[in-house]
């Protein structure tokens, strides 16, 4: 009936149908969800679009990935710019010219990299080995322990002593003022949400919602010539070589009878003890308290991370040393698979962000549609 089921609407998914619908095929889409857009999905809550999935910033350095997405919705100028509070103090990340001197009281770059050069010296840091040594010799040891040390507890649920320090080097760390969280040239979040890019895609489609793969397998088996699968690639293969390891996080949101609640829109709480790692609040992404725009509500949502266990979200591959191994052991089962191709973020068992969803999607139609 079909030339390709897709299983899962998530942003991986629905780029593959757009372009396979564009190339004439015929497609069909389903989703567990009862919505589509995996976690890219917006909700609208009073005219404030909530990321019912935590906090989407698009951002890429490749013009023609910003190209392909402003081809759907036209994008604000929102520049993440995260404040970190430990206990009553608080900070600008990423780690720039504005935290030091906060720290640290000083005013130019020299004296900022003395400070941290000093500190470095002190811990005797000289090839770091994992996150915790990492982190003080890039920022040293009084930034490492008011906001690194308790988030990446929480975050990952382990010691940083435990952790490899690649995770921490997504971070900027700047000598001069600015707040920018990232370094790419292209930023923002799209007017009105992020479920209208996954609309737009699928629009003609044929998308069925509350829908799972297994529950009716052998019937999606045989539905269409070929299937492009984006969720767990060890489920798919019935945990055979046994489970990937995942990071679960839990949303609690609250609307609140207030204009503004934090002044901005991600806040994170750095200390061990507070249970969350961030709180954000949705209508800062689109300058909704700006722009002589005043909606007397506000949505907050506080965001908990949270072990993983067979049937929870996994919203963060573990790409550590044992599930990378395990994940190639599944892909040369893939490869050996005539009409199942794997993708997105599930598929794939890769942290990817959207501009690399993007890219790897457009891969595949090429190699599946050229
Ligand atoms: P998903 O969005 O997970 O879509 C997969 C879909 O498949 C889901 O809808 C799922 O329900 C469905 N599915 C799975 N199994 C089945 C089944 N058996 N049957 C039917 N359907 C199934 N990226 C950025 O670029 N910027 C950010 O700021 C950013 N922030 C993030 C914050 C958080 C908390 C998280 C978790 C991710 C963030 N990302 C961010 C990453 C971004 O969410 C992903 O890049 C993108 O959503 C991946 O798309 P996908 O289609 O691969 O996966
Ligand atoms: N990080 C931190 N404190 C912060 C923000 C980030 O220690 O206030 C560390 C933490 O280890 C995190 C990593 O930097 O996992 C990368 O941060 P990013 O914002 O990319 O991802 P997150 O894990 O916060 O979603």
């Amino acid at each position: 009936m079909f030339d390709y089921l897709i299983v899962g609407a998530g942003l991986f998914g629905s780029v593959f149908a757009y372009e396979a619908k564009k190339r004439g095929k015929k497609v069909l889409v389903i989703d567990k969800r009862n919505h589509i857009g995996g976690n890219i999905y917006t909700e609208n809550v009073d005219g404030i679009n909530v990321h019912k999935y935590g906090a989407h910033i698009f951002h890429t350095n490749d013009k023609a990935v910003w190209d392909y997405v402003n081809g759907f919705v036209e994008f604000n100028r929102y520049t993440n710019s995260p404040v970190a509070r430990y206990k009553d103090e608080l900070y600008n990340l990423p780690f720039n010219m504005n935290t030091f001197s906060k720290m640290w009281g000083v005013k130019t770059p020299k004296e900022a990299k003395a400070m941290i050069d000093k500190q470095v010296k002190e811990a005797g840091i000289t090839e770091p080995k994992n996150l915790e040594e990492q982190a003080i010799s890039m920022v040293g040891r009084d930034i490492y322990e008011k906001l690194i040390e308790g988030y990446t507890g929480k975050q990952w649920g382990r010691p940083c002593k435990e952790l490899p320090s690649f995770i921490i080097k997504r971070l900027p760390v700047r000598f001069v003022y600015d707040n920018n969280y990232f370094n790419d040239r292209y930023q923002g979040i799209p007017e009105g949400g992020y479920t209208q890019i996954i609309e737009k895609m699928l629009e003609g489609i044929e998308v069925r919602l509350d829908t799972d793969f297994f529950e009716n397998r052998e019937e999606f088996e045989n539905i269409a010539d070929k299937i492009l699968f984006t969720g767990m690639i060890d489920e798919y293969f019935d945990y055979c070589y046994g489970e990937l390891e995942y990071r679960s996080l839990k949303f609690e949101t609250e609307e609140l009878n207030m204009e503004n609640y934090q002044g901005n829109a991600v806040v994170n709480y750095t200390e061990y003890e507070v249970p969350y790692t961030r709180i954000i609040e949705h209508k800062h992404f689109e300058f909704k308290c700006q722009n002589g725009e005043n909606i007397p509500k506000t949505v907050i949502t506080r965001e908990y991370p949270a072990d993983w266990k067979k049937g929870d979200e996994p919203y963060y591959p573990l790409n550590n040393e044992r599930n990378n191994e395990l994940y190639q052991k599944y892909s040369e089962l893939a490869k050996k698979e005539d009409n199942v191709i794997f993708g997105g973020r599930l598929g794939m068992y890769k942290y990817f962000d959207m501009k690399d969803v993007i890219p790897a999607a457009l891969e595949l139609v090429e190699q599946e549609l050229s």
